[in-house]
């Protein structure tokens, strides 16, 4: 029921017992509505969910060819190397430890690794064949 289990099932059933016991036959119904009401909330929450998943996946380029690259490290794990010393920073690092200069990687033109097309700084697929950059 609603993928609760066995056990769980019981608890609601007691549940009712005890507020059947509790409020009698007369208020019953009343009691049978809200928890209909309740799960019905439950549903549309779950229906909600259900939905921008299906959206998040849909708003995914079908990339036709998706061939997966050999793990390129992320900019974000990636250590970072001062251009204007050479100095190795830690991930994440703003500025060099060295030298102070912004170590801002963000802004510099994209190429793509499988066809060398240069996108935009911030674009996300290579405008040519889709490749994530
Ligand atoms: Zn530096
Ligand atoms: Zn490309």
């Amino acid at each position: 029921m609603f993928g609760m289990g066995p056990g769980e099932t019981a608890i609601v059933l007691v549940l009712i017992v005890v507020l059947f016991v509790i409020f009698g036959p007369k208020q019953l119904p009343k009691l049978g509505k809200m928890f209909g009401k309740s799960m019905k909330s439950v549903r549309t929450g779950l229906d909600e969910m259900n939905a921008e998943l299906k959206t998040e996946d849909a708003s995914k380029p079908a990339a036709a060819d998706e061939v997966v690259l050999p793990a390129s490290p992320s900019n974000a794990d990636a250590p970072l190397t001062c251009a204007k010393c050479g100095a190795t920073a830690a991930p994440g690092t703003k500025f060099c430890p060295e030298c102070g200069d912004a170590l801002s990687a963000p802004d510099m033109p994209l190429t793509c690794a499988k066809c060398g097309t240069v996108a935009a700084p911030g674009t996300k697929f290579c405008p040519e064949c889709g490749a994530a950059l």
